[in-house]
């Protein structure tokens, strides 16, 4: 049996066809030259890599180097490797005449599955169609052709603000991963490479993310008994003390490999038909790893090589140093403050704090959708390239001008404050556009609004938005003031 080659990012059992197959890690350093990722997002894929090695013990060949090429030069023997999850390292295994490039794992729908689902649609590509199809087609909550409860989506039920008066959910915490010798020996290693030179952004912290196959089992165990029913209702709400409300926090384990999505899937089924979960908990958290996940990664492909360059909106602005940093303390603004807070001590936001208040400030502002994609690759521990694209150039940036989303992601205070504790703590009024006390969202959204209207393709939605807009005597005002704000921290 060949021996395997496994990158980090596919470390769990489904990436081996045999559990005795010989396995080839290489761990390259030059990755952490390149840019400056979140220290703790080094330290799991690190840990993640080692505590694999270490539990193939001599099955495995372990390697150090520079770079993967460094690696591959140590070994002489003819290697497979599943399809990799970047361009970059697709080139890179194409090029090698001894490697034997398998398909993907780690997603549930193929490539050519979506290719042949993509290729029948006409015009823009719909992840409530590729979900809907994804259902059918893995026979996931569906019975005699229809989806159980009548409903493919149930995301309606699923949109709760957070509850009155509450500080944080009431779940118990997910399970935390025991540090051990290899995180020792890994927090080690960056503590040397940070004194030579190598750049890490964010702070380190105990590691709060699985490293291994065992201990991301756990987490979703733990998940589906206890957290996922309230998972549901309060998946876009946002609390000032709870930064993991009732999400999974699994997201790193499936882009690490550690688990597989379809196994997450029918568990997800499971809780709901035999353990009472509530059907909109269980579809939710299916929809986004059966749709919106495998939405993306397939969009990665099917979309190309320029796909990663579209700026429809002609985005110019480079996105600022306190931005980039992570430095919270630089800013005012309550609720992009202790988000970006969060980011800088976990290495991790759920999707609503991503989306509408990190995605939806750099949208406000013109910031440079491919530096945004470096930004949310480098910072998050699930963070990859392929993860990143899509959800950045496509959904949060609306760089394609709608090749996979209806419309921009982009919202003033209002919505914030629906969701959230945020504004009643804050130094701005969600409901001020112009003046000292002008929320920087909702002044920002009406001047992007302004700025892109003639770019943004006329929609229903998109005409009530811009008759609003019309309606406004203060547009002029507010262009100059948040151009005199320009990209300081607010
Ligand atoms: Fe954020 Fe505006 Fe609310 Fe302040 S008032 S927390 S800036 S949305």
């Amino acid at each position: 049996m060949p021996r395997r080659w496994l990158f980090a990012d596919q470390l769990g059992p489904h990436f081996l066809d045999d559990r005795h197959q010989p396995v080839l890690l290489i761990e390259s350093k030059a990755v952490f030259r390149r840019r400056a990722f979140h220290r703790q997002k080094a330290h799991l894929l690190l840990s993640a890599l080692r505590h694999r090695a270490a539990e193939l013990g001599d099955q495995a060949v372990h390697l150090r180097t520079e770079t993967y090429r460094d690696g591959l030069r140590k070994v002489r023997e003819p290697l497979e490797v599943c399809h990799p999850t970047s361009r970059t390292a697709l080139r890179l295994v194409q090029s090698l005449d001894r490697v034997t490039v398998l398909p993907p794992r780690g997603f549930v729908t193929s490539l050519d599955d979506f290719a042949e689902w993509a290729d029948a649609k006409r015009g823009a590509l719909r992840m409530e169609a590729f979900y809907r199809f994804a259902r059918d087609h893995h026979q996931v909550l569906v019975e005699g052709g229809e989806p159980v409860g009548g409903r493919w989506s149930l995301d309606k039920e699923n949109r709760e603000r957070p509850p009155k008066d509450a500080t944080r959910l009431d779940v118990p915490p997910p399970p935390m991963p025991k540090e051990d010798d290899i995180d020792a020996e890994v927090r080690a290693d960056l503590d040397r490479w940070e004194r030579d030179g190598i750049r890490f952004v964010g702070r380190d912290g105990p590691r709060r993310f699985p490293a291994t196959a065992k201990e991301a089992s756990a987490r979703l165990r733990h998940f589906l008994r206890h957290r996922l029913a309230t998972f549901g209702p309060y998946e876009d709400a946002m609390l000032a003390d709870d930064p993991w409300m009732a999400h999974s926090m699994l997201s790193s384990s499936f882009n690490l490999g550690l688990l597989d999505p379809l196994e997450a899937v029918r568990g997800a089924e499971r809780a709901y038909r035999k353990d009472g979960v509530p059907l909109p908990s269980a579809e939710g958290f299916i929809r986004q790893i059966i749709g919106w996940r495998d939405f993306i990664w397939n969009l990665y492909w099917y979309f190309g090589p320029g796909y990663q360059d579209s700026n429809e909106l002609a985005a110019r602005r480079s996105v600022p140093d306190w931005f980039r940093d992570l430095d919270a303390d630089a800013v005012h603004a309550h609720c992009l403050s202790d988000v970006l807070a969060d980011l800088r001590d976990h290495g991790w936001l759920h999707h609503i704090p991503r989306l509408m208040v990190l995605g939806n400030y750099a949208l406000q502002r013109g910031w440079r959708p491919a530096e945004l994609v470096d930004f949310f690759h480098r910072s998050f521990v699930d963070g990859y390239a392929w993860v990143m694209t899509v959800n950045v150039v496509g959904m949060s940036q609306y760089a394609d001008l709608g090749r996979m989303s209806t419309k921009p992601y982009v919202s003033g205070g209002a919505y914030i404050n629906r969701m959230s504790d945020y504004c009643g703590g804050c130094r701005y009024n969600p409901k001020v556009r112009v003046g000292d006390d002008a929320c920087p969202f909702t002044a920002g959204y009406w001047a992007f609004l302004a700025g892109s209207r003639d770019r943004i393709p006329a929609n229903a939605r998109m005409a009530r938005t811009i008759a609003q807009l019309d309606r406004l005597r203060d547009v002029d005002e507010l262009i100059k003031q948040e151009k005199r704000r320009g990209d300081k921290a607010p």
